[in-house]
């Protein structure tokens, strides 16, 4: 007989738990009721009260290991606080978050606890045995793992589920008492870009200044390929006015921005094409495949990012000057054979009369 574990943690705030932690009690709560099998969420935090609240109709026996010292995200704590909730739940079916803080403890926990693991899971099925299933070879190969070996620990992407919610009301939480084990890490703070910060400069300006353009949780990604940085009709390039247009669109939307490589392999030696771009921001098969409700593509062209980066996207749309561009047409769900400087301007204007200048919005 199974038993369900979700480890969870609190998110930057300290007030409340992570999304990606709350997905993993979405996909525990329907895991334990497929196999019939006792579910437990176990947190790691500075506090647990508030966090805790949330999970009161989660239909689970509540653990934590709490203190400053479990606070911040941290090698020896992590692993030390997941370890002992662990030995505590004795559960044979381990889910957690694939977050950064998780991602890099988890395996040392497995192995401490004798057990074994599977990363970027993104769907957890079967009745009689267990079907993890996730994507190899840069998501082009999907495979469905089974495990005889318990503990089993299973991470899971973030955005592969929804986010439990339930009604806050007081909640019994077994505290555990750990050792806090030798430290070497201080956490002195967290340096993130600021939220909204992204027209706090011009896209024409130097380098030196990024812009907080990746959102993993926004609902739309807008993917900018080279032809931003082309020839146009009037035989000339408008690179500057391309920044323009594309910031003040992500900026106004809340939209994520995502590149094709081409337009990233543009900059080089310190002299970016469109400073607020990195390669952090390429999509595709040597990119990123992030997992957004909608996505635009503009300008662009590739096999790579229409088939690859957008595996994951939910409905699709392209603007090209290419009306035979076999990706567009292969694969967005709307094609708009229009120039995208024109089209953007006008959304944009749009956007302007709904958004206010400088405040994050959002499309639907
Ligand atoms: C091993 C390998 C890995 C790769 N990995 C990736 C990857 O991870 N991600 C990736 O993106 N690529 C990747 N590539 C490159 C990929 O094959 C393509 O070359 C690249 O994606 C093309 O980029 P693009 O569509 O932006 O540019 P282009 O192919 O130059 O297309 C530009 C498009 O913009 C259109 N256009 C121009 N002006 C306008 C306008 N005003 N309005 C509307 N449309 C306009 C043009 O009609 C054209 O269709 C990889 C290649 C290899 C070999």
């Amino acid at each position: 007989m199974e038993s369900i574990l979700v480890l969870a943690h609190s998110d930057e705030t300290g007030e409340q738990l992570s999304k990606g932690s709350l997905e993993a009690v979405t996909a525990g709560r329907d895991l334990a009721a497929r196999l019939g099998a006792t579910l437990t969420v176990g947190m790691v935090c500075g506090i647990s009260g508030n966090l805790a609240k949330s999970l009161s109709s989660a239909g689970a026996r509540l653990l934590a290991v709490t203190g400053e010292a479990f606070a911040q995200p941290r090698y020896a704590s992590d692993a030390a606080a997941c370890e002992a909730i662990c030995r505590t739940a004795q559960a044979t079916i381990v889910l957690a978050p694939h977050s950064s803080r998780f991602a890099r403890v988890m395996a040392a926990v497995a192995h401490r606890l004798h057990g074994c693991i599977d990363t970027h899971v993104a769907a957890i099925g079967g009745t009689e045995e267990i079907h993890a299933t996730r994507w190899f070879y840069r998501q082009r190969m999907e495979a469905v793992v089974t495990r005889e070996l318990r503990p089993w620990f299973l991470l899971l992407v973030t955005g592969t589920h929804s986010a439990f919610v339930g009604e806050a009301a007081p909640v019994q939480i077994e505290e555990i008492a750990v050792e806090v084990p030798v430290l070497r890490t201080t956490v002195l703070g967290t340096r993130a870009p600021e939220q909204g910060a992204i027209l706090a400069g011009t896209a024409s300006e130097g380098s030196s200044q990024r812009w907080e353009t990746i959102l993993p949780d926004a609902k739309l990604l807008f993917v900018a390929g080279a032809g931003w940085t082309k020839k146009q009709p009037d035989g000339k390039s408008h690179v500057a006015e391309a920044g323009e247009l594309i910031l003040q669109f992500v900026h106004a939307a809340g939209a994520s921005l995502g590149s094709s490589k081409s337009l990233v392999d543009q900059g080089g030696e310190g002299t970016p094409v469109l400073p607020f771009l990195t390669h952090l921001n390429q999509v595709g098969q040597t990119g990123s495949t992030p997992r957004h409700l909608k996505g635009l593509a503009t300008c662009c062209h590739g096999e790579e990012p229409h088939v690859v980066g957008w595996r994951f996207i939910g409905e699709r749309r392209a603007i090209s000057l290419d009306p035979n561009c076999g990706w567009t047409r292969g694969k967005a769900d709307v094609v708009y054979v229009a120039d995208a400087f024109q089209v953007m301007e006008r959304v944009n204007a749009l956007l302007g009369t709904q958004v206010p200048c400088g405040v994050r919005g959002g499309i639907s």
